[in-house]
C-alpha cells in the first residue's frame, strides 16, 4: 500500500559508502514499509557481495588515515556527532517510529541511549591505556599497548535501529577502526540518517560505510564480511541461528567475533518480594517495544506464596497501562510487531501453550487494530513442555510458572542454553546475594527491570553470545593487544 507520502529531512534512499550516497551496482532496490500501516516509506539499494567488497576496500583505505588520528581528535568528532543527534533527536525518533513501529516515547528513549554511546566511547577512546609491567630481566622492559584492530564488519537487527548501530560503530570508530555495516532490511533509514549526521560532524569519508541489502542478499553480504581477509572483526546482533553461521564463516579467516544473540530471560518473583516493585519491573522489561527486545522477560517464575497476588496485580496494571496503537499516537504504549511473520510466531506460541493447558488471563489474540498488532497477553499454568518456555517469545506475552523453593527457581532459570538477561525480585538480602551469584546470565537485574546504559557492559553467557558492548569493556572488542619487549637496556 502507498499511503500519505512520508517525508523527513533525514530520509535517505541510498547507501552510504566512502562519504557518498550510492546505489547498488546491479541497480536493484527494495522497499521499506511502516509496520503499523503497511505503507511503503521508500526504497534503498539492494546491495550484494560485490558492493560489499568494494565498501570493505574503501574502509581499508580510510583505516590507513583514521588509525593515525589521536584519541582526542576522534573524541571531538564523536562529541560533535552526539551534539548533532541531540539537535535532531525529534526527527531521528520520528523516523525510527515510522520504520520500526515502537511508540514515540520509546523511540526518543532509544535515540538518547544510542547517542549516549557516541559520548561514552568518545571519552573512553582517551583512556585506552596500555601497561608497563615490572620486568623479571635487568636488561629488558615489558610494554603493552592497544591498537585498533582494523576494518570491522557489522550486522544489526531491526528492534533498535539506532542504538544497535551506535553501540557497535562508535566503539570501533573511537578505537581508530573503520566500519562496513549492514543494517536490518526492515530498518535501514535510521542507520542512513546517522551517516548524514556523522558526515556533518566531520567524520572522514570511508570511516563509516552503510551497505543496505534485502533479506535475499543478507546471507551473501554476511559471507563477504566474514570471509574477506581485509575485515579483522565481526560484530553481530540478532538471532542465535544467524550468529552461529557467522561464527562458522569467520573461522575461515580467524576473525575476532562479537555476538549478541537470543535470550530466554527468567524473571523470578520470590515470596519476600515487594509485589508493586515486581509488577513495575515486569511491565518495563516485558512490554517495552511490545516484547521485542533480547533482554525482555521470557519466563515468569513466581513463588507459590506470592503467585496469586502477583498475577492479579500484573493483570490490573496491564489492563490500566497498556494501549495498542500507532507509534506516533502519544497515548500508545504498544506498537505493532515488526511484521506478519512475527505475529504468526507469537500467536503460534500462545496457541501451543493453551493446547497444552495454559490459562489465558488477558489477551491471547491478534488485535483488531491490524494484522501486525498482538494483544498484551498474560498466561498462567505454564509448564516446561510448552514452546513459550523454551523459545524466545519476542512478543507481548507474559507466561507464568509457579515454583516452591529458591533452589528450584535457580535450577529452572539456568536450565536453558541461553544466558543474556535474568531478573529477580526479593527483599531478603542473603537471597539477593545467593541468587545474583548463581544465575548464569551476563546481565542480572536484582529488583530492577531496566538495566541497559552505555556505562555498563552488555553481553550474554552460553549461546547468548561472545564479548561485551558498552562499558569499559566495549572498546577492547576493537583493540588488539601488543606486547613490546624492549631489550638492550
Ligand atoms: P530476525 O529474525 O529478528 O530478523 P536475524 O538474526 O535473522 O533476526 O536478523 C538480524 C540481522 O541479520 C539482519 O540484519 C538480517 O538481515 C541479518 N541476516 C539474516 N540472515 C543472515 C545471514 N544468513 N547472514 C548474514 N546476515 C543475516
Amino acid at each position: 500500500a502507498k499511503g500519505a507520502q512520508f517525508t523527513s529531512s533525514l530520509l535517505f534512499e541510498k547507501a552510504f559508502v566512502d562519504g557518498k550516497w550510492v546505489t547498488a551496482k546491479s541497480g536493484k532496490t527494495f522497499e521499506v514499509c511502516n509496520p503499523s500501516t503497511g505503507d511503503v516509506l521508500g526504497t534503498v539499494p539492494d546491495m550484494d557481495a560485490t558492493d560489499t567488497r568494494q565498501a570493505i576496500e574503501v574502509a581499508f583505505k580510510a583505516f590507513q588515515q583514521w588509525r593515525e588520528t589521536t584519541a582526542k581528535e576522534r573524541c571531538v568528532i564523536l562529541r560533535r556527532w552526539s551534539d548533532l543527534c541531540v539537535e535532531n533527536k525529534g526527527e531521528l525518533a520520528r523516523l525510527l517510529v515510522t520504520e520500526m513501529g515502537k511508540p514515540l516515547q520509546d523511540a526518543q528513549g532509544e535515540v538518547g541511549y544510542g547517542t549516549g554511546f557516541m559520548e561514552w566511547f568518545g571519552e573512553e577512546a582517551r583512556r585506552a591505556y596500555g601497561d608497563i609491567v615490572p620486568s623479571p630481566f635487568k636488561n629488558k622492559r615489558i610494554l603493552i599497548m592497544k591498537q585498533p584492530i582494523g576494518v570491522c564488519g557489522m550486522i544489526t537487527p531491526w528492534n533498535f535501529p539506532n542504538a544497535m548501530i551506535t553501540r557497535k560503530a562508535c566503539a570501533a570508530i573511537a578505537a581508530g577502526c573503520t566500519v562496513v555495516l549492514k543494517p536490518a532490511e526492515d530498518t535501514p533509514y535510521s542507520a542512513l540518517a546517522l551517516c548524514k549526521l556523522a558526515e556533518q560532524a566531520g567524520l572522514p569519508p570511508g570511516v563509516l560505510n552503510v551497505v543496505t541489502s534485502s533479506r535475499s542478499n543478507a546471507a551473501a553480504v554476511g559471507k563477504e564480511l566474514c570471509e574477506n581477509p581485509i575485515v579483522k572483526k565481526i560484530s553481530f546482533t540478532g538471532s542465535t541461528n544467524v550468529g552461529k553461521i557467522l561464527l562458522q564463516q569467520s573461522a575461515s579467516t580467524v576473525k575476532k567475533v562479537s555476538l549478541e544473540l537470543g535470550g530466554n530471560a527468567p524473571f523470578i518473583v520470590f515470596d519476600s518480594a515487594d509485589v508493586e516493585a515486581a509488577v513495575t519491573g515486569a511491565m518495563a522489561c516485558k512490554f517495552r517495544c511490545s516484547g521485542q527486545t533480547c533482554v525482555c522477560a521470557n519466563r515468569f517464575l513466581v513463588q507459590e506464596g506470592i503467585y496469586d497476588r502477583f498475577v492479579k496485580r500484573l493483570a490490573e496494571v496491564m489492563n490500566a497501562d497498556l494501549r495498542i496503537g500507532d507509534g506516533m499516537d502519544p497515548a500508545t504504549t504498544q506498537g505493532p510487531l515488526i511484521n506478519k511473520a512475527a505475529v504468526e510466531k507469537v500467536d503460534g506460541l500462545v496457541k501451543d501453550a493453551v493446547t497444552k493447558g495454559a490459562k489465558v488471563v488477558l489477551g491471547g489474540q491478534i488485535d483488531a487494530k491490524g494484522d501486525n498488532f498482538y494483544q498484551p497477553t498474560l498466561l498462567t499454568d505454564i509448564t516446561g513442555g510448552m514452546r513459550c518456555f523454551q523459545e524466545e517469545i519476542f512478543g507481548p506475552v507474559a507466561a507464568c510458572v509457579k515454583f516452591k523453593t529458591e533452589e528450584e527457581a535457580v535450577a529452572i532459570a539456568n536450565a536453558t542454553q541461553y544466558g543474556l538477561a535474568g531478573y529477580f525480585f526479593s527483599r531478603d538480602i542473603g537471597q539477593i546475594w545467593r541468587v545474583a551469584e548463581k544465575l548464569e546470565y551476563g546481565l542480572v537485574g536484582a529488583n530492577e527491570g531496566l538495566m541497559s546504559t552505555p556505562e555498563a557492559p552488555f553481553g550474554g553467557w552460553k549461546e547468548s553470545g561472545l564479548g561485551r558492548e558498552g562499558g569499559k569493556y566495549g572498546l577492547d572488542e576493537y583493540l588488539e593487544v601488543k606486547y613490546v619487549c624492549m631489550g638492550g637496556i
